[in-house]
Formats: structure tokens, sequence, C-alpha cells
């Protein structure tokens, strides 16, 4: 099968939909791999990089779109990558259609097959493409929110560890799944007083269990939320709840109870936030302050160690993609349940039910 893969083009977009390891795997598979120039740049991959696992190099996003029956991305396509799509072609990429008519109508319009990355399951119920993501945004949680405690970025002066005779940064994280025990994990390598909350009692059974006394578990009641948020420098919002927005769990009032200077990180901005002060920030702008309160809202965390979230998304996505490209998109779906979970828009018609409800169009 030919597998292209173009430059992303969506503002702040530095990852590629596939590294030079996931191309020589397609070629030791016998099949071709097209990778537009300077594709892996941002990801710190040159073009060299991939010639020498066997991939040409095409010059523009048109070449790839035209030739690939594969095309391989990481972020949904914009406008114009819609507009080169054509029947009977295979995409895979994360698409993010639930609020996103303009994207499902075109990609129905195209007749083409797409395969999203973030309905793709595994067999303990987990979501295996996203996992990674989630995995690079704990870690860099509580690296931002280190930045942001410093004094010249309007934080409390607080250093997350201490040092001898001085006590060290208490955080607390919302939310004990993927991202909070990423972050805990982190936070508590810095040597901070951690604290991970979460409403799932087996969820905390298996931190304890893991973790031990690298940090406490609470449950997240509104009375425990409130008390550890009061008595945070850092808190870290990594709540989810499937297929919903996210709770808000700490109110524009409770700002008022926590110290001046502290530090929010809302990994969870992205389903709209756990607080109810959070809105989505970049890169380029990273925090704001309310009533005192440092708050990061960074929408793509990921895309800050773009070489990091590259390689993590790869290798996560490669046997996906390999199946899709030795066995063809029916078959490999056949195959297996949790690929065929994925496929949300086949030739004009709406194949995710989710998905479909979500936009009120029958799947
Ligand atoms: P997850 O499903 O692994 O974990 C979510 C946890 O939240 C679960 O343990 C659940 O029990 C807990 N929870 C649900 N409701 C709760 C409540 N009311 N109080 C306390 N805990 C509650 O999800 P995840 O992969 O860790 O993702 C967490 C969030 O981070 C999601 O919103 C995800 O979209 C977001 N995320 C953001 C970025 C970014 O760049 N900003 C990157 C990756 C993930």
């Amino acid at each position: 099968m030919l597998i292209g893969c173009p430059t992303e083009i969506k503002p702040q977009e530095f990852r590629v939909g596939v590294t030079p390891a996931a191309a020589r795997e397609a070629v030791t598979h016998g099949h071709d791999v097209l990778i537009q120039s300077g594709a892996g740049v941002g990801a710190g991959f040159s073009d060299e990089d991939y010639s020498a696992v066997g991939a040409r190099i095409a010059t523009t996003a048109a070449e790839v779109f035209a030739e690939a029956e594969m095309v391989v991305k990481v972020k949904e396509p914009q406008a114009a990558e819609r507009a080169m799509l054509r029947k009977g072609q295979l995409l895979f990429t994360y698409l993010h259609l639930a609020p996103d008519p303009d994207q499902t109508r075109d990609l129905l319009a195209s007749g083409a097959t797409c395969i999203a990355y973030e309905t793709v399951t595994d067999a303990r119920g987990g979501l295996p493409l996203l996992a990674p993501m989630s995995e690079v945004a704990g870690r860099l949680a509580p690296q931002m929110g280190a930045w942001s405690l410093q004094k010249a970025n309007g934080g409390r002066g607080v250093l997350m560890g201490g040092v001898p005779g001085v006590t060290p940064a208490k955080v607390a994280v919302i939310g004990g799944g993927v991202v909070g025990t990423f972050a805990a994990r982190v936070a508590a390598g810095m040597g901070a007083d951690v604290t991970v909350l979460d409403r799932s009692l087996p969820r905390m059974r298996y931190l304890d269990d893991t973790f031990g006394n690298v940090f406490r578990t609470r449950y997240a009641s509104g009375e425990n939320t409130a008390e550890m948020v009061a008595e945070a420098d850092m808190v870290i919002g990594a709540v989810l709840v499937p297929g919903a927005a996210a709770p808000k769990l700490v109110s524009r009032a409770q700002l008022a109870t926590m110290k001046p200077g502290a530090v929010i990180v809302d990994v969870a901005i992205d389903q709209g936030g756990c607080f109810e002060t959070s809105k989505a920030t970049t890169h380029q702008d990273p925090i704001y302050e309310v009533d005192g309160v440092v708050h990061y809202c960074v929408a793509n965390m990921p895309g800050a160690v773009a070489r990091t979230s590259t390689i993590a998304l790869g290798n996560a996505t490669m046997p996906y993609m390999l199946a899709l490209a030795d066995k063809g998109w029916r078959t490999a779906c056949k195959a297996d349940a949790h690929l065929a979970a994925g496929l949300n828009v086949h030739a004009g018609q709406l194949t995710n039910a989710p998905v479909g409800e979500a936009l009120g169009i029958e799947a």
C-alpha cells in the first residue's frame, strides 16, 4: 500500500504522523512511504532521516494526497486538506468529529474512509491512541506548574522540592487517571508533597497499591477538594468523564480561599476545564491571573515537546497503521473490533454511534 504523510498545517502543530521508525517498518512490510518534504522537521526528523529508511520525499501536500492510498496524520484534516481527500482513500489520524460539524460534512462528502485515533479502544476499556498524549501532558503538568510558581511568572515563589530546612510545595492533583498519575509521579519526583483526589475507589486502591507512600490519595468529595485546594501551592486538574464536558470542581469563589500566587494547571481544559475560571491558552501566552491565582490552561500541551510526543504517538499508532496497510481496512477491522471502533466515516456514512448522537446525524 502507498502510505502518505503530509506536513501538519494546523497552527502551532509540530508533530508528524509517521516517524522514520514507522516508515522503516512499513517499508520492511513491503509498502511504499511518501513523506512531504519538511514534515518531520518540527519533531527533529530531516528528509534524509526518511530517505535513509527507504521513504520517498514529495515536494507538496497535493502530491501526497494524490498518490497515497492511506494518509497518516496527527491533527484533524484542515479545510484545504479535506478538499484533497478522495473516494476510497483511507485517512488515519485524530479527528474529534463530535464538536466539529464542518469537518464531518466535508469528510462525508469526500467519500474517504476515516479512522480516528481517539475512538480506537483496547481490551481493558482504554483508549490506546489517546493514552500516550495523556502521559505526555501528565508529566509536563508539574514542570509547567513549577515554572508558573516562579515569582517572575506571578507565582508564589515556591520551589517544588523545597531545600533542607524549608518545606516542599503542596500539590493537589484532581483526577487520578492517566494524566493525574503521571503528574503525581513527576511532582513527587521533584520532591513536592502530593495528594491525588479521585471519585473512583478502585482507582485509588490501584494507586495506593502501586505507588505506596510516593503520594497520598484522598476521596474527591466537595469538602475534601475544597480543603486541598485551599492548602495547595499547585492544583492540577486531570478529570475526565468520558463523552462529557469536564465537571467544574472548583468555583471562582474558592479562588479567594487559595494562597496568593498559587498555581492552577488545568490539563482538562481540552474538555472545557474543571475550574470555573479556566479558559484555553496557547504556548505563546500560556498563563493568566484571576484573583491572584496563576492559571496555566494550554489545550495542546503535548505540542510543547513535539519530538517526545511524535515518537510516543508513533509507537502507539504503528501497529495499527501496519495492520491497515498489510490487510486493508476491511479485513483489519474485521480481525480487530478495537480498531473497528476507530471507524468514524465510510463512503459518505457516519459509522460511530456516539459521534452521530453528538452531531444529530444517523450513524
Ligand atoms: P482518565 O480517564 O485516564 O482519568 C480521568 C480520571 O478522572 C479518572 O480516574 C476518574 O475517576 C476521575 N474523575 C472523574 N470525575 C471526577 C471527579 N468529579 N472528581 C475527581 N475525579 C474524577 O483520563 P486522562 O487520560 O487522565 O485525561 C484527563 C484529562 O486530560 C482529559 O480531559 C483529557 O482530555 C485531558 N488531556 C489534556 C491534554 C492537554 O494538552 N491539555 C492532553 C492530554 C489529555
